[in-house]
């Protein structure tokens, strides 16, 4: 149950459609935003409108089967907002943005799952790349699937990014701290490669978590170590599956033709 009144939650929706479209983080039409009103119903920007023009009586209420309950059509990218409530009770909102430099990564197929800066890993943690998905279609949330229960962010590659959150401004902050972290390591690329933390002092930012009270995520991952934290790491499935037999044949007229 949200505590904020349904009138708050319409205008927090309507505030931060302006902010994304302010910040280039949404071009047009795009992107959506969606809040729990109770256990049982969301509330969702409309499909076809400009984020950055809203007002609050263009929410539009739905079950969560997707079955409107008032006036007005929803995101066509409800589906993923549904799927991210039934997988994950304790979220309470979903942002869904293209801000560009995260897009950028996604577009290059390139995930953010170095441990690099002290606030991402404390806050976030591991922001991975999740598979294409054909847009507004049950695609595209399966692609979230290997990562839903561990992150609370996600590149969606050639697409853009999912951030979910325990009210509307956490899920929107971590957005923009999204983009902000993608910038900066953007930046660094460009002088020469971010620098990883080394272990011991991801460590100590695992035990500054537990101070905040927030240990239940997947706090990043020692893939910048070359070691995964447990099973429960995002990156854990990707290092340790066993590869194709494709793989490996790849691999081996690799260093064929590089011998010969
Ligand atoms: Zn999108």
């Amino acid at each position: 149950m949200n505590i904020a009144s349904e009138k708050d939650l319409r205008q927090t929706i309507v505030e931060i459609g302006r902010r994304m479209y302010a910040r280039g983080s949404v071009a047009a039409n795009d992107g959506n935003i969606s809040v729990r009103l109770d256990k049982d119903r969301i509330l969702t920007t409309p499909t076809g409108v400009c984020k950055g023009f809203m007002e609050p009586e263009n929410m539009v209420t739905v079950d969560l089967a997707g079955k409107p309950l008032s006036d007005g059509r929803p995101s066509t990218e409800l589906p993923l907002h549904l799927f991210i409530y039934r997988e994950r009770p304790d979220v309470q909102a979903v942002v869904h943005a293209h801000p560009p430099y995260a897009t950028g990564f996604a577009t290059a197929g390139i995930a953010l799952d170095k441990c690099v800066l002290a606030e991402v890993i404390v806050t976030i943690g591991t922001i991975p790349l999740a598979a294409y998905g054909t847009p507004s279609t049950e695609e595209l949330p399966n692609t979230l699937k290997p990562y839903i229960h561990s992150c609370d962010a996600f590149l969606m590659a050639n697409h853009g990014v999912v951030t979910v959150g325990r009210d509307l401004m956490d899920a929107y902050f971590k957005m923009e701290r999204v983009e902000h972290y993608a910038q900066i390591i953007f930046i660094s690329r460009a002088l020469g490669g971010e620098r990883v933390l080394p272990k011991e002092q991801v460590e100590k930012l695992y035990e500054l978590r537990e101070v905040y009270g927030d240990t239940s995520l997947n706090p990043g991952c020692y893939a910048c170590s070359h070691e995964c934290i447990n099973e429960s790491c995002v990156n854990h499935d990707v290092k340790y599956q066993p590869q194709s037999p494709d793989y490996f044949g790849e691999i081996v007229e690799r260093v064929l033709a590089a011998v010969r």
